[in-house]
């Protein structure tokens, strides 16, 4: 395994504790106004961490708020019945992460006394919770000195550095360039600047804290082509009846429990490829590096066996699918 000692130095102990120092006082100035970094209560922490993996942080804030409404302590998350979690993710996506914050939950709760273990080493002995959010935790509640690497620290470190770091040498090198007093700020400083200024395609070098440090200065986005999303298109039959909206019920489907994606959640019936007339409408949808056109059809008759006719007051208590809420809120249903 690579030692700290064994990949070379880019950065002199005198510009390291420059980038430190620069990259904090940017963040004190700069950081954006979000609802949990007004707490270092670690369940809060926890949560923010693992709804933002994968997920923008505009789509999060809301479902932050309200699973925090619904769930405001460990113990009430660890009492909830798994529908009404996933419920409370709904919209979100990979709800394995919503299935292992209940079963970790109930973990802090029955086994350790409803207390948050406080280091990395011992965060991530519990279920769901690997190495970059037991370091977020860590560092973040406890202040433990421990880095983070996630995208965004992966490619300010690489830009600054000017060359591929993979593997363990990024998390060495973020350990290494890691301000051991303020961690849980630096962690966030870092990721901040790598989400807001140090972009994928067009970073803001102009403004970067770090530009005099900065072997590459924007070069290496040249070189780093998007991943190319691949395109999709899908149908579903939205089947309504009970005409007003207050009223109505709308068929759903149930996924199979043992389904590898979204296990038990309800959406619309998917069809087969309709050709010829015209959908009741289209929209767009996408997951992951699929970008997916969506025609939604009305009044095409499916299989009713592992379907039901949902009312729509009960459709915020039910765990749908993210695309099965875009759509029902398009007709005004949600
Ligand atoms: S100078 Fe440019 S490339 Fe270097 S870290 Fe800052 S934003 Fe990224």
């Amino acid at each position: 395994m690579k030692t700290p000692q064994s990949i070379p130095n880019s950065l002199s102990d005198r510009q390291q504790r420059c980038l430190r120092k620069n990259i904090l006082a940017w963040y004190d100035l700069h950081k954006r106004d979000l609802p949990w970094r007004t707490s270092s209560d670690p369940y809060r922490v926890w949560l923010s961490e693992i709804m933002l993996q994968q997920t923008r942080v505009a789509a999060v804030i809301d479902h932050y708020q309200e699973f925090l409404r619904r769930f405001p302590t460990v113990e009430k998350l660890a009492a909830a019945r798994e529908a009404s979690v996933l419920a409370a993710w709904s919209g979100l996506g990979y709800y394995r992460r919503a299935r292992m914050m209940h079963a970790a939950a109930k973990v802090i709760v029955r086994e350790l006394g409803g207390k948050f273990p406080a280091t990395e080493k011992a965060l991530r002995e519990l279920p769901g919770i690997g190495r970059y959010t037991a370091a977020a935790i860590a560092s973040i509640a406890f202040n433990e000195p421990v880095a983070v690497v996630d995208g965004n620290v992966e490619r300010v470190l690489q830009r600054v550095a000017g060359k591929r770091l993979a593997g363990e040498e990024l998390w060495i090198e973020a350990n290494r360039l890691l301000d051991a007093k303020r961690p849980g700020d630096f962690n966030q400083a870092m990721m901040e600047l790598g989400a807001t200024v140090c972009t994928p395609r067009a970073p803001a070098c102009l403004t970067c804290p770090v530009v005099g440090l900065c072997a590459t200065r924007g070069e290496l986005a040249k070189s780093e082509k998007a991943a190319r999303q691949k395109k999709r298109e899908i149908h579903y039959t939205l089947n309504c009846r009970n005409g007003d909206v207050r009223d109505a019920e709308v068929f759903l489907v149930q996924r199979a429990k043992d389904a590898s994606l979204m296990p038990g959640m309800w959406e619309l019936p998917e069809l087969a490829n309709m050709n010829g007339d015209v959908p009741a409408f289209t929209l767009r949808h996408s997951i992951t590096i699929t970008d997916y056109t969506v025609r939604v059809w009305r009044g095409v008759a499916t299989s009713t066996e592992f379907g039901k006719w949902i009312p729509a007051e009960r459709l915020k208590k039910i765990a749908l699918t993210g695309l099965a809420r875009k759509i029902l809120r398009k007709v005004e249903m949600l």
